[in-house]
């Protein structure tokens, strides 16, 4: 008989064997590799953790933890860290760990007194409990822990409690009142401005078009040179011409756009270039050249889409007379100053298509 055959066969009997007895030695909420449990089952599971926190109005703290980045990446913060940016203020001391929370200037009191702490039996006592029932230590001390026990005995005697609950602010200058963003805003490394984010989700364009043109800017669209590097188009090359169909290449480089372009009179900058950089066609009121700008890149689009799907092919003119339809659609969204300037824009484009 092969060897894998008896390998197989072992294996097989170890494995019916542990499943007789795995039920003893792993927790019952464990899901993998058990059979008859299913991972699917901790969703339900948590949704009625969940739902019953929320019909119940406790107080509840939720992590939703990425384990490729808890265990497998540098970066992202831990749970200690998040702790170690709480400061709590006592009230009535019940929701405040007497050694472990920053509730005196400073550290935490384990930090500050290790000797004494090193000999305490409620090391997670609240507040309220060590004020009331006192700290709980071994009956002899060392030397160094009795010196700490004197001024411990003095922050206990100064602590009044009363009613209330105890309040959790962010451990900084400002201390915020604790929320997860503020956390992870004290935790998180100091990004630089995501200008194309700062300029276009202010735009008071359709949000499909905002995504649209923040993905164009990005370089995230479903061109076909990056669904093809995705495996998930048969080619990369452009419906309309012979070139990779890049989004540099789709929106500015490609003949069909480049007509649009130079129907407008706005020269195409070389290189890489945010959307927003697009130079204003000097005749065209600037204030509402950004609006402009994403109805232009929309419509090119639509009308590639019209091409790749429908195989229907639209001029420049049909193009530009479908942005300025998609302006006076958008027009509402504009405050009453601005849309002089885009009734301008409207204008100027319309003369671009008959011309
Ligand atoms: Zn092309």
């Amino acid at each position: 008989m092969p060897t894998s055959y008896v390998m197989k066969a072992i294996t097989k009997v170890l494995m019916t064997w542990l499943q007789t007895t795995i039920h003893a030695l792993v927790d019952a909420d464990q899901t993998g590799f058990l059979s008859g449990h299913h991972i699917s089952e901790n969703i339900v599971y948590a949704a009625d953790l969940l739902r019953c926190c929320h019909s119940r109005k406790a107080p509840t703290l939720v992590f939703k933890i990425d384990f490729r980045k808890a265990f497998d990446s540098e970066g992202g913060f831990s749970i200690k860290d998040l702790h170690r940016q709480n400061r709590a203020t006592v009230v009535d001391g019940r929701s405040t760990s007497f050694w472990m929370d920053k509730w005196l200037p400073g550290e935490p009191l384990a930090t500050r007194f290790p000797a004494l702490f090193s000999h305490g039996t409620r090391r997670h006592a609240s507040v309220a409990t060590v004020v009331s029932q006192g700290l709980g230590l071994q009956t002899r001390l060392t030397a160094a822990a009795e010196s700490e026990l004197l001024v411990i005995r003095r922050f206990i005697d100064g602590t009044s409690l009363r009613g209330g609950p105890d309040r959790r602010a962010i451990d900084s200058p400002s201390t915020p009142r604790f929320s997860s963003r503020e956390a992870y805003r004290a935790l998180s490394p100091v990004h630089p401005v995501d200008t194309t984010a700062r300029l276009t989700w202010p735009l008071r364009i359709p949000t499909k078009v905002k995504i649209f043109a923040y993905l164009v800017d990005i370089d995230r669209l479903s061109t076909r040179v990056n669904l093809f590097y995705k495996s998930c188009a048969p080619s990369d090359i452009c419906a309309a011409c012979t070139s990779p169909e890049t989004g540099r290449h789709l929106f500015f480089d490609c003949p069909v756009s480049t007509a649009i372009w130079g129907q407008l009179d706005v020269p195409i900058p070389a290189g890489s270039f945010s959307i927003w950089d697009l130079p204003a066609p000097p005749p065209s009121p600037s204030g509402a050249w950004h609006f402009g700008v994403a109805a232009i890149l929309w419509s090119i689009w639509k009308s590639r889409n019209d091409l790749v799907f429908n195989r229907v092919t639209h001029s420049t003119t049909s193009t530009l007379r479908k942005v300025c339809d998609d302006l006076t659609l958008w027009r509402w969204r504009l405050r009453p100053a601005d849309r002089t300037s885009l009734d301008g824009l409207r204008a100027f484009l319309l003369a671009r298509a008959v011309a």
